[in-house]
C-alpha cells in the first residue's frame, strides 16, 4: 500500500541559490514548475553551518504541506566558488566562511539524498539549458552581469568544469594587464569593466576626462549606481550613453575571444546590468562581430535570459540535480 502511494507521488527536487546577502530555495518539478519559493538572509559574517541549519529547517517547514503529494529526490545548490567535483565551497569572497566548506556533505547529512553543488554562474547556465533561452542548444555561454561577471560555458551539452572544477571564469580574463584593480587581486580583469561597479568606474573616468554636461556630475562616487547611469542613458545623457558604449565594446572583444575557444550557438545574459538590454548589447554585438574570425561572423546572437521574472538561481540549482538523478 505504501509502495502504491509512493508511485503516485510527484518527484521534486530542492533547488538552493546561496548569495552574498540573501539565499533562496524552492521545490522544482522536472518540467520547471517551482513551488514554496522562500528567501532568507544569508548572514555572511556567520559560519556556513548556521546558514545550512537555517535553510534545512525552513525547507522542511516549506515542504511539509506538499509532502503528501510529492517525493523529494535530491538537492541542487548554486553557491559562490562551489566546486562541482568536490562538493566544497572554497574561499567565497563575500562570505566569512572557513577556507573550505563541505557544502554537499552538510546537506547530505541532513536529508540523506543526492546533493550536487556548482557555482552560481554554472547553475544559471544549466537553468537556461533546461528551462530557459538555451533549450535545445548544446553549445552556448551564459553570462551573469551584476556586482561581478559570472559565466557558465556549455560545450556538447555539458558544463565545462575543467581539470579542477573551476573552468569558465571569463570575468577574470584580462582586458588590460595594467588596468583596474580587481577584487581577485589581479589587474584589468573583464569584470572590473563589465559589471555594475565597472560601468560606474567607466562613467567616472569619462566624467574626469571630458567636459560635456551630464547629470552624472551631481553624484559622488559612493552614491552612483549602475541604475543611475542606466536612467541617465535612457534620457540621452551623452556621457552615460558613452559609458554603456565603452562597456559594450570591451565586452564584445572578450565575447569574440570566447567564440574562438568554444564556438557557441549563442550568448545568454542575466542579471541587473543585462536588463539594460540594447544599451549594452548593441555595442557588444558590433564589437564582437568586428573582432570575430570571419568563419564565425553573423550567426551568434546575444540573447537575454529566458527565465526573467522567475527565480533563475533556484531553477538552475534544480536543473543541476535533475541532471544527476535517475528516476
Ligand atoms: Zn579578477
Amino acid at each position: 500500500m505504501a509502495r502504491e502511494q509512493n508511485m503516485t507521488k510527484k518527484a521534486v527536487v530542492l533547488g538552493i541559490d546561496i548569495g552574498g546577502t540573501t539565499s533562496s530555495f524552492g521545490f522544482v518539478e522536472q518540467d520547471g514548475t517551482c513551488f514554496a519559493e522562500t528567501t532568507i538572509p544569508t548572514r555572511p559574517r556567520e559560519p556556513a553551518e548556521y546558514l545550512v541549519t537555517s535553510l534545512c529547517k525552513r525547507a522542511r517547514e516549506a515542504f511539509a504541506p506538499f509532502a503528501a503529494g510529492h517525493e523529494l529526490k535530491g538537492i541542487g545548490i548554486g553557491a559562490p566558488n562551489a566546486n562541482y567535483y568536490t562538493g566544497i565551497v572554497q574561499r567565497p569572497i563575500n562570505l566569512d566562511w572557513d577556507e573550505e566548506v563541505p557544502l554537499a556533505e552538510l546537506f547530505h547529512s541532513q536529508f540523506g539524498l543526492p546533493v550536487a553543488v556548482t557555482n552560481d554562474a554554472n547553475a544559471a547556465a544549466l537553468g537556461e539549458m533546461k528551462y530557459g533561452a538555451a533549450r535545445g542548444m548544446r553549445n552556448f555561454i551564459s553570462i551573469t552581469l551584476g556586482t561581478g561577471l559570472g559565466s557558465g560555458i556549455v560545450v556538447n551539452g555539458e558544463i565545462v568544469y575543467g581539470s579542477d572544477g573551476f573552468a569558465g571564469e571569463l570575468g577574470h580574463t584580462v582586458v588590460d594587464p595594467a588596468g583596474r584593480m580587481c577584487s581577485c587581486g589581479k589587474r584589468g580583469c573583464l569584470e572590473t569593466y563589465v559589471s555594475a561597479p565597472g560601468l560606474c568606474r567607466t562613467a567616472f573616468s569619462l566624467l574626469a576626462e571630458r567636459t560635456e554636461e551630464s547629470v552624472l556630475r551631481a553624484f559622488s562616487f559612493q552614491a552612483l549606481t549602475a541604475k543611475d547611469v542606466f536612467t541617465a542613458a535612457c534620457n540621452k545623457d551623452c556621457l552615460a550613453l558613452e559609458a554603456f558604449a565603452v562597456t559594450g565594446r570591451i565586452l564584445g572583444v572578450k565575447l569574440a575571444d570566447a567564440v574562438a575557444h568554444t564556438s557557441p550557438e549563442a550568448f545568454i545574459f542575466h542579471g541587473g546590468l543585462a536588463a539594460s538590454g540594447d544599451l549594452l548589447l548593441v555595442a557588444a554585438k558590433r564589437s564582437m562581430e568586428e573582432n570575430l574570425l570571419s568563419i564565425y561572423r553573423g550567426r551568434i546572437p546575444l540573447l537575454l535570459s529566458g527565465l526573467q521574472g522567475l527565480n533563475a538561481g533556484v531553477l538552475g540549482a534544480g536543473a543541476l540535480i535533475w541532471n544527476e538523478i535517475k528516476l
